[in-house]
């Protein structure tokens, strides 16, 4: 896979969208690896294929080539790949962005917490599940030293345990104390008001019903505060069948990341069937989950197709394409610009581009470079609102920075 095309004889030409076709390359089945392909080498490969492009920032280049030893298979693959990726190569194009996009003030806040731990302390410092769910969020910091882990019982006793930014049920804590570990908590302070909600609610006598997506590890560690008092709401249909002990003392409670249009619905729902229904006081969805659904929506009617960059668990990342769709836009999740796939440019002109609130911003950028590698390219941004929002950092990670 060509980063960058080299001649003897005129200057190189790199290749930013090269992850295109890397991706393309892998779901054909074709182990890759990145590196300058020179272009006077093509007698030892099998296959060597290279396209120069009018392109955002002057020409850019797509080349790929297979070693002596590839099979037939694999070099038909490879043409294949090249094919379909130059099948939507060389059309003006323009990118959209939403902002904002991208990092909220606590996965910031959790990554900078296993990051300062492991200036201050060295390796290995663990963190209780993924610190905040991105894959490469995660397997940066693996490979400085965390090493994530399911339950307590893989750390061993007296370890630094870092717990993450969707927040662990009073259990998790009790464990940690019985296993005498150092807990560092990266828990977001907006997960944690919900844990003080339900908390609060449950210890004067209301039925919580705690509206969320089971399985996800905020609602576990939520549900984990008044577990006999909490019942968990996953869709306007749960509302309608849900059963309270005492229709006169309910309180409703949500996971931070859900869809603002969709729980509106299913509070509605149970307004309807308990005219008595308490709620917090500011609501439980966060500020980034809500802003970034914001400014999707201000994109999506003028896109032709989304693309939202975040991992398959982020949770306010899949509810970035499910908005992006009901717009009637179609939308698709990508980890990286690899994951995109070519014939979701077939006769696109506007892309929208998102990014959940786990997924770093500099996978952003790389995926614009990708898009201008196939082609001229105009890049816009859409502000809706501006984010000033930080969380303070907790005391025995600021002690000793
Ligand atoms: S998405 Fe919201 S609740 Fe989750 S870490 Fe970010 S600010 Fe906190």
């Amino acid at each position: 896979m060509a980063d960058e095309l080299l001649w003897a004889d005129r200057p190189s030409i790199r290749c930013p969208g090269g992850g295109l076709l890397e991706g393309e390359l892998r779901r054909r089945g074709v182990a890759t690896a990145r590196g300058p392909l020179y272009v006077d080498t093509d007698h030892a490969a099998a296959v060597a294929l290279r396209a120069v492009l009018p392109a955002a920032r002057g020409p850019a280049g797509l080349g790929v080539a297979a070693t002596g030893q590839a099979s037939s298979t694999t070099a038909a693959a490879v043409s294949a790949a090249m094919a379909a990726v130059l099948a939507v190569a060389g059309r003006p194009r323009s990118v959209l962005l939403a902002a904002p996009r991208s990092f909220c003030a606590g996965v910031e806040r959790a990554i900078e917490i296993v990051e300062r731990l492991l200036a201050q302390r060295g390796g290995p410092i663990y963190v209780r599940k993924e610190i905040v769910h991105n894959r490469h969020v995660v397997d940066g910091l693996r490979a400085r030293g965390a090493v994530f882990v399911d339950e307590l019982d893989a750390v061993p006793r007296g370890a630094t345990v870092v717990f993450s930014a969707h927040g662990v049920s009073p259990a998790v804590r009790a464990e940690a104390d019985r296993r005498r570990l150092k807990v560092v908590d990266a828990t977001c302070p907006l997960v944690t008001k919900v844990h003080a909600e339900a908390r609060r609610f449950a210890g004067q006598g209301d039925t919580v019903l705690l509206i969320g997506h089971a399985g996800h590890e905020e609602v576990e560690g939520t549900l984990g505060e008044a577990p006999e008092r909490t019942i968990l709401v996953q869709s306007v249909e749960e509302a309608r069948r849900v059963r309270v002990p005492d229709p006169g003392r309910v309180t409703y409670l949500t996971q931070t990341t859900l869809s603002v249009d969709e729980t509106a619905e299913v509070i509605t729902e149970l307004r309807n069937r308990f005219p008595a229904l308490r709620g917090p006081a500011s609501d439980d969805i966060c500020y980034a989950t809500t802003n970034r659904q914001d400014a999707l929506r201000s994109i999506a009617r003028d896109t032709d197709v989304v693309l939202v960059v975040g991992s398959r668990n982020s949770s306010n990342s899949l509810r970035l394409v499910e908005l992006a769709e009901r717009t009637g836009t179609p939308a698709h999740l990508i980890d990286d610009a690899r994951d995109i796939r070519p014939e979701w440019l077939s006769g696109v002109e506007r892309i929208g581009l998102t990014a959940g609130a786990s997924a770093p911003p500099g996978l952003v950028d790389s995926v614009v470079a990708a898009l201008g590698g196939l082609g001229p390219l105009t890049v816009g941004e859409r502000e809706t609102t501006r984010e000033s929002i930080h969380f303070t950092l907790p005391a025995a990670v600021r002690r000793q920075s």
